[in-house]
């Protein structure tokens, strides 16, 4: 396989595991874009810069050096070498996303670093987030578009991190309510097929993504 896979949809959906476990099966790579978006944001609030200053937030994006491991088995997120993928999942990091993947700059510098990762992989890849098959990747071999009911993506999301039920629910609410002014949590992109994952499990959606591959 030396295809392009786009997967989006909103959170809880299921993206990182299926796109986690497709990768591995396909020998490809995996890119998990919102990870960038955090990796952002982790900088941005570690640089103590305020939130409205968007000209010194964009400098501090531009500036800072991130790395990203895009082999299923052993993805990583550094800044400056560091590990922080324990960090950028933390709720201050959840806080502020939406405000930093809003900014224009920010999203046309971590779309660059995407172009840039899916033109390096030799063996395919995978690419999760919320605007890969519409802006990141619009001639992707496969766009998916994974959704399941709220209710379940918050019993998910809160089963991962443990966080507590209502409240997940609520942040998921307010960030796909945020991320509907700069990306598509709410609908798919041209051309994806919709993949409703409430009722499956894991092996289930990827059985189904083989077989949309197949055809
Ligand atoms: O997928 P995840 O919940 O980790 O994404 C975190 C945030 O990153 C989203 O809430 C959104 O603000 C942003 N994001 C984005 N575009 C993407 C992926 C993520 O704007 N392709």
């Amino acid at each position: 396989f030396d295809g392009v896979i786009a997967i989006d949809g909103p959170s809880g959906s299921g993206k990182s595991s299926v796109s986690r476990r497709l990768a591995t099966e396909l020998g490809a790579a995996c890119l998990d874009t919102g990870a960038m978006y955090r990796a952002a944001t982790l900088a941005v609030l570690r640089s103590a810069v305020s939130l409205t200053d968007t000209a010194t937030i964009i400098k501090v994006v531009e500036d800072t050096g991130f790395e990203f491991g895009t082999t299923p088995e052993d993805r990583y997120t550094r800044i400056e070498g560091e590990n922080v993928d324990d960090a950028i999942r933390g709720p201050e990091v959840t806080a502020h996303v939406s405000a930093v993947s809003g900014i224009p700059e920010v999203r046309r510098h971590l779309i660059a670093a995407q172009r840039a990762i899916i033109a390096d992989a030799a063996h395919g890849i995978v690419v999760e987030g919320r605007d890969i098959g519409e802006v990141v990747a619009p001639d992707a071999d496969l766009k998916i578009y994974l959704t399941a009911d709220p209710a379940e993506r918050a019993k998910r999301r809160s089963g991962q991190n443990g966080a507590d039920l209502a409240a997940t629910a609520a942040d998921i609410h307010r960030r796909d309510t945020a991320d509907a002014k700069t990306t598509r949590p709410h609908d798919a992109a041209p051309g994806a097929v919709v993949v409703d994952t409430t009722h499956l499990d894991l092996d289930q959606v990827v059985t189904a993504l083989h077989e949309l591959l197949a055809h």
